[in-house]
């Protein structure tokens, strides 16, 4: 070998690399296992979700970027610009209990039922 690499040599080595990055991670995982794994075994709770849950389903934080984005708010009176509108009266909010509900903007995470952005849009 002359010290260089020739196109089968480093399409080889490039398979071969490829290969470990695709299966190192599994393997360690199924090794050592994973942190949440190693948690539940030892009994401790998993890390709890930055924003408080509802059954289940995580509330929206005013502090996450498209939250941010759309000015929401916990509680519309602390929103001059919400002129009163809070997501009950929204067209994108669908109740789930007296105080919170499903918005078609934050799939996945709740709304205060008192709560309010800059999306709001009359409920027809
Ligand atoms: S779009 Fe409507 S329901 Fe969703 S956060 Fe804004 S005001 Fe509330």
């Amino acid at each position: 070998m002359n010290g260089k690499m020739d196109r089968r040599g480093f399409f080889a080595t490039f398979v071969k690399m490829a290969g470990v990055a695709v299966i190192a991670p599994t393997v360690l995982n199924t090794v050592f296992g994973s942190e949440a794994h190693a948690q539940k075994k030892r009994g401790a709770a998993p890390e709890a979700a930055p924003a408080a849950k509802s059954g289940g389903m995580p509330f929206v934080d005013p502090n996450d970027s498209v939250a941010k984005a759309v000015k929401y708010v916990e509680d519309h009176k602390k929103a001059p610009e919400a002129k009163g509108n809070h997501c009950v009266t929204c067209g994108f909010y669908g109740k789930k209990d007296a105080t919170s509900g499903t918005c078609t903007i934050f799939a996945g995470k709740l709304v205060k039922a008192d709560g309010w952005c800059a999306s709001w849009n009359k409920k027809a």
